[in-house]
């Protein structure tokens, strides 16, 4: 509740004051849902009282014109209410089942000048929903690759799934541009991960007037770091920082304490691609994502070989899975081998993720990879 039914700007207003009636009135009292055609729900309360949705793809990054575009809708069809997923998703919801093919057929009449949907139906049930992913090159300091890029990318090569529902289960693909990793590439069924693989660049000349030293020294997980004189080019001797390369994992934390440990790098930054993981206790338990593809180039701005890896791992998946088996499950049923074979990706000992004990002491000790 509000603290002394104050607005403030300290958080969000309490979201119980935002529910469109028929919501708040059956809170909790819910009978069950069902998908009644891609992109479209209906969700049946104990009161007998029916909400129907309408999800359509949306983008984290939004123009205000976009915003007012859907505020517009919200206002003709849903009472003004409406609500975004976590997966960037739009949800408009109407309290009536004559409510539902106009708002269905506004949404599909609007279009971009190329002809394109501007709020396409769809990212339900066994079929990709939009992709949750990062910041990217737009407003973090740390990625690897762009997140908004690789994203629009693979959701264009991705898009008829969007619309349908013909695969095993739902596919949940998630985008993290570096390794800090504030996407959910750890978890799901395919996962775009930016990676670098050189140690950072050290500004000497400016890394003590920038940076204290001490908090770019404790920053780093594996102890690459230690405090060091240098001398510049002109002779001065500075405090500054060395780096030991061999230890380094290419996190970027020191970048994230000082801008002078600089570690984006045209040639050694790009992606890894992941796949296996899920969140979901169904048919077996979480899991996480395996690394598939051990290293792609940035690029820009279509990442080809990165949608061409992802579109033969759906479609692999779409025609071995069997139904409700989410692709980690298939996977495994059929082992891993014959998963890269299926999705036509190469295979290295380095992939075999199946560490028992520490590193390499063990990738052989078990008897699933037959390799
Ligand atoms: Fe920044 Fe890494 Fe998060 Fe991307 S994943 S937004 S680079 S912290
Ligand atoms: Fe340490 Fe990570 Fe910086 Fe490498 S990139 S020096 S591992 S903090």
């Amino acid at each position: 509740k509000p603290m002394e039914n104050r607005i403030t700007d300290i958080g969000p207003r309490d979201y119980n004051e935002f529910y469109p009636p028929v919501i708040a009135k059956n809170k909790g009292k819910w009978s069950h849902h069902e998908i009644l055609e891609p992109g479209v729900l209906v969700h049946v309360a104990d009161s007998g009282d029916e909400v129907y949705t309408v999800r359509v793809g949306g983008a984290r990054l939004m123009s205000t014109t976009h915003i007012n575009e859907i505020c517009e809708i919200a206002d003709k069809h849903c009472d003004g209410h409406l609500r975004f997923t976590t997966r960037n998703n739009v949800e408009f919801m109407v309290d009536s089942k004559d409510k539902l093919e106009p708002l269905k057929n506004d949404l599909a009449s609007r279009k971009f000048d190329g002809g394109s949907f501007k709020f396409p139906i769809g990212g339900t049930g066994a079929g990709i929903t939009n992709i949750v992913h990062t910041q990217g090159w737009i407003h973090c300091h740390t990625p690897a690759t762009d997140a908004s890029g690789t994203v629009k990318a693979s959701m264009d090569a991705l898009f008829a799934d969007f619309q349908d529902m013909r695969l095993p289960a739902h596919l949940r693909v998630s985008m993290a541009c570096c390794l800090n990793m504030c996407g959910a590439v750890h978890c799901s069924d395919i996962a775009i991960l930016g990676y670098h693989r050189k140690p950072p660049m050290l500004d000497h000349e400016y890394l003590d007037k920038v940076c204290e030293i001490p908090l770019a020294v404790s920053a780093c997980p594996t102890a690459a770091i230690k405090p060091s004189k240098q001398t510049l080019a002109d002779g001065t001797e500075v405090k500054s920082v060395s780096v030991k390369n061999e230890r380094c994992m290419y996190c970027g934390n020191c970048y994230t304490m000082c801008p002078s440990i600089a570690l984006a790098d045209t040639e050694g930054d790009g992606i890894v691609l992941m796949a296996g993981g899920k969140v979901s206790n169904r048919i077996s338990d979480p899991k996480f994502s395996k690394v598939v593809v051990g290293f792609l180039p940035n690029e820009m701005p279509r990442w080809p070989s990165m949608t061409a890896a992802i579109t033969r791992m759906v479609e692999a998946y779409a025609k071995g899975a069997n139904k409700y088996e989410r692709l980690g499950d298939w996977a495994e049923r059929i082992g891993w081998e014959k998963f890269f074979e299926a999705c036509e990706l190469e295979f290295t000992h380095h992939l075999i993720d199946d560490f028992r004990q520490q590193a390499y002491m063990s990738w052989r000790q078990s008897t699933q990879f037959k390799f």
